[in-house]
């Protein structure tokens, strides 16, 4: 029997497959843009320049400056930008970072916003943008940051590299583990979880030995849409919470910490969502969620230690009391005695605990 449910779809435009950044001047054309200004992170300012290329009298030229977190006085650098060359587009050209960017633009400006996702961390999905200032992190959710249009282009993951490529799909996965035991989940969202997380259970072992495999770097990248979409369309809970802890406290990776952290919260929350679990090991192709997800990790040769990291031993106790202090909705209630040993466990790279009700 189908429970009762709400389900509130997001408004979404995506273009899907190899070579399609040929078609982002005619979506540039079809939005009614006439100036637009591709940001990207320094280390993709070629890729950028040639795209502002492709763009021809549409461009406004290229912002390489995006960086994690996005810092407030990044985004007030660029918005000067946007002023100055009169842009009323941005093409966030990039991963998580550089779609931050052009999302916070966008808050401020209206600008419209294609954005070109180049990793698998599922931000073009969701109306959520987190900002830093002060060195305070700060998060939000409104309409105005979604983009009008994503363009995923196959031929621009290949060059994700290997390492990167494992820890970002992890981190696309661990969208979809949380969206299939959420409390507003519903029976639409919880499909494309389990098709996201086998897409990328599939894809991902083959990229860590053949990056260049286009067939698996294809559904890498579905699979990582099908997982932002989880992202931005139900609430997440202990696993994101403690991602966003331990990133902000101690300054850690965010991919790299989703990756190790993931398959013991999968194991916290076991004995309280079995039907979830059930679902995400056939999509894993395991007997058990968390242990399934535990060598998913070694498959992709990702790290499996907080501590590896750059997390110092004191700072378990200190995450254990920020994730226990504001209230948020998780299937099994936060212990934190439990949540303490969970982190312990992943700070140490132990393999998940087996709990049981
Ligand atoms: P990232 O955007 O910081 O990229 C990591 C590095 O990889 C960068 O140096 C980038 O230049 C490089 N890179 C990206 N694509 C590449 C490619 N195809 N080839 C070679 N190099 C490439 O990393 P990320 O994990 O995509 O994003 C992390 C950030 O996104 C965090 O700040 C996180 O909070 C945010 N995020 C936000 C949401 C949201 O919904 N608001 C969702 C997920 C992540």
């Amino acid at each position: 029997m189908v429970d009762a449910f709400t389900y509130t779809g997001l408004p979404a435009r995506v273009i899907f497959g190899f070579g399609t950044l040929s078609r982002l001047k005619a979506e540039v054309e079809r939005l009614g843009a006439q100036r637009a200004l591709v940001l990207s992170t320094p280390p993709q300012q070629p890729l950028a320049e040639g795209v502002s290329t492709l763009l021809g009298e549409r461009s406004a030229g290229v912002f390489a400056d995006a960086v994690m977190h996005t810092p407030v006085e990044v985004t007030e650098r660029a918005i000067q930008v946007v002023r100055d060359l009169q842009t009323d587009c941005t093409i966030a050209l990039g991963g998580g970072s550089t779609i931050g960017l052009g999302k916070a633009i966008a808050l401020r400006t209206d600008c419209l916003q294609i954005a070109i996702p180049t990793t698998y961390a599922g931000s073009e999905m969701t109306p959520i943008l987190g900002e830093m200032k002060d060195g305070v992190k700060t998060t939000q959710r409104t309409l105005r940051v979604l983009p009008e249009t994503v363009i995923y282009d196959v031929d621009l993951s290949l060059s994700l590299p290997p390492g990167l490529s494992g820890t970002s799909g992890i981190n696309a996965i661990a969208h979809a583990v949380e969206a299939l035991y959420a409390q507003d989940r519903n029976p639409i969202v919880s499909l494309m979880a389990e098709e996201g997380i086998a897409a990328l259970a599939r894809a991902l072992p083959i990229i860590a030995e053949h990056p260049g495999d286009r067939s698996a770097r294809a559904d890498a990248l579905y699979g990582a849409w099908l997982c932002g979409v989880c992202l931005g369309s139900v609430g997440m809970a202990l696993h994101h919470k403690l991602c966003h802890t331990l990133g902000g406290a101690f300054d850690l990776p965010h991919a790299q910490t989703h990756t190790v952290v993931l398959p013991h919260v999968t194991a916290y929350n076991a004995p309280y969502a079995p039907k979830a679990m059930a679902r995400i090991a056939k999509a894993l192709g395991a007997q058990d969620a968390a242990q399934g997800l535990h060598e998913l990790s070694a498959r992709v040769g990702a790290q499996r230690a907080l501590k590896d990291l750059g997390m110092p031993r004191e700072g378990i106790e200190r995450a254990a009391d920020l994730a226990v202090t504001n209230p948020y909705w998780n299937p099994r209630p936060i212990e934190r005695g439990a949540v303490r040993d969970l982190i312990a466990r992943a700070w140490a790279g132990d393999p998940p605990a087996t709990e049981t009700r």
